[in-house]
């Protein structure tokens, strides 16, 4: 049996909030505003493979308004859900994901991405595929006011 799962998220951009995206920090004066890290990345990752699995979603699981998940890295939401498909002796196959942000430039950090994404997930980096996009310029992304990931997964038993 295979199946796929889609995600997408969003997070505006504050001055003085650490950008973290796919489990790394990245060097720049903007960060996502957000009740965890605000890693859209992670989020938009976690919800793919919570889809794929028929669990619902990200918000289902790791609600916004639990105190227990503000502030933690969204790293730990891959490790839950990732327990969460083990349980279902679901295996992961492949990922492939887009980030759209207008600024800083994604690509150089990609391999560190990867390798903290599959770290959490138990998975090899080789089968997690990173694209970046900006936005040309256009609407609250292309103005650097938000930055917006999007994951397909597929998985198997
Ligand atoms: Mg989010």
């Amino acid at each position: 049996m295979t199946r796929a799962g889609i995600g997408y998220d969003l997070h505006r951009l504050a001055e003085g909030r650490k950008l973290i995206l796919g489990g790394i920090e990245l060097p720049f004066p903007k960060g996502p505003v957000g009740h965890s890290d605000g890693d859209a990345l992670a989020h938009a990752l976690c919800d793919a493979l919570l889809g794929a699995a028929g669990l619902g979603d990200i918000g289902t699981h790791f609600p916004d308004t639990d105190p227990q998940w503000k502030n933690v890295s969204s790293l730990l939401f891959l490790e839950r859900t990732r327990e969460l498909l083990s349980e279902l002796e679901l295996r992961i196959v492949h990922i492939d994901a887009i980030v759209i942000a207008e600024k800083p430039k994604l690509g150089p950090h990609f391999p560190a991405m990867r390798e903290a994404l599959a770290h959490s997930l138990g998975i090899a980096p080789s089968m997690i595929n990173l694209k970046a996009k900006t936005n040309e310029g256009v609407d609250a992304i292309g103005r650097g006011e938000a930055i917006a990931a999007q994951a397909i997964v597929t998985l198997e038993r």
